[in-house]
C-alpha cells in the first residue's frame, strides 16, 4: 500500500481552489491549501508536501517569486497553474526549476494525471538509474555509450549530456536556455552552435524517423522533453 501524496495548491481564486481541491481529494491526494506566496512557504515548511501546485498569478509575491523562494532549500516537485497568455512567466518557471506547467482551465483528469507524472519522475530520479532504457536505446552513464537497436551510437559529449539529460526526467520540460547553459559548460565550441543544431544531430542518430521524434519532443515554443512512454 503506497502512502497518501500530500498535495499544497497554492491558489488565491477561491472557486479554483475549490475545484482543485475537490478534483485531488477525489482522486485520493491529501490536500492542503495556501491562498498567496508568504502562506505559500510557511505551509511548505510546515506540512513538507509531495508535490505544490503553483498558480503564477498571486496578489503580492507572485508564483514565480515563490518558486525561486522555494527552490532555495527544497528540491519539492512543483507543477505551475498558468494563464494561456503567461507563456513567458512559465518558461521563466521552468528555468527557475519547477518541474512542469498546466494550462487554465483544465480538466480534472489532465491534472492528475499531470500530478502523478511529476511524482513518478520524482521518484524515479531519487532511484537514480547509471543505466536509462527507453524503447530500443539504452544509456550506459558511467561508461557513456549510447546503443539503438543493439548498435553502438557516437555521440559528442555535448549531445550526449544533452541526452542524458532529457532521458533522465522523461516528460519534463527543459527550455532552450536551459540545455544551451548544459552544454556551455561542456565546450566552448558550443557556444556557437544552438541547441537545436545539436538536438538535431542526436535525433539523426537515435530516431528511426527524425522528422517524426519518438523520443526526443520538440515542446512548441518552450524547448524539448523525453518521452514519457
Ligand atoms: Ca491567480
Amino acid at each position: 500500500m503506497q502512502a497518501v501524496k500530500k498535495v499544497l495548491v497554492v491558489e488565491d481564486e477561491l472557486k479554483i481552489a475549490r475545484l482543485v481541491r475537490d478534483y485531488l481529494t477525489e482522486a485520493g491526494f491529501a490536500v492542503v491549501e495556501a491562498s498567496d506566496g508568504d502562506a505559500a512557504l510557511a505551509m511548505a515548511r510546515a506540512e513538507r508536501p509531495d508535490m505544490i501546485l503553483m498558480d503564477l498569478g498571486l496578489p503580492g509575491m507572485n508564483g514565480l517569486d515563490v518558486t525561486r523562494r522555494l527552490r532555495q532549500t527544497s528540491s519539492v516537485p512543483i507543477i505551475m497553474l498558468t494563464a494561456r497568455t503567461e507563456e513567458t512567466d512559465r518558461v521563466v518557471g521552468l528555468e527557475l526549476g519547477a518541474d512542469d506547467y498546466i494550462t487554465k482551465p483544465f480538466s480534472p483528469k489532465e491534472l492528475v494525471a499531470r500530478i502523478r507524472a511529476v511524482l513518478r519522475r520524482a521518484e524515479n530520479t531519487l532511484g537514480g538509474g547509471e543505466v536509462i532504457t527507453a524503447g530500443d536505446v539504452i544509456i550506459d552513464i558511467p561508461r557513456m555509450k549510447v546503443e539503438v537497436s543493439g548498435s553502438a551510437i557516437d555521440l559528442t559529449t555535448s549531445e550526449f549530456e544533452l541526452l542524458v539529460t532529457l532521458a533522465r526526467h522523461p516528460g519534463r520540460v527543459y527550455t532552450r536556455a536551459q540545455l544551451l547553459e548544459l552544454i556551455k559548460g561542456i565546450s566552448f565550441e558550443s557556444y556557437e552552435r544552438s541547441v537545436d543544431a545539436h538536438i538535431k544531430n542526436i535525433r539523426k542518430k537515435i530516431e528511426a524517423d527524425p522528422r517524426r521524434p519518438r523520443y526526443i519532443q520538440t515542446v512548441y515554443g518552450v524547448g524539448y522533453r523525453f518521452a514519457d512512454e
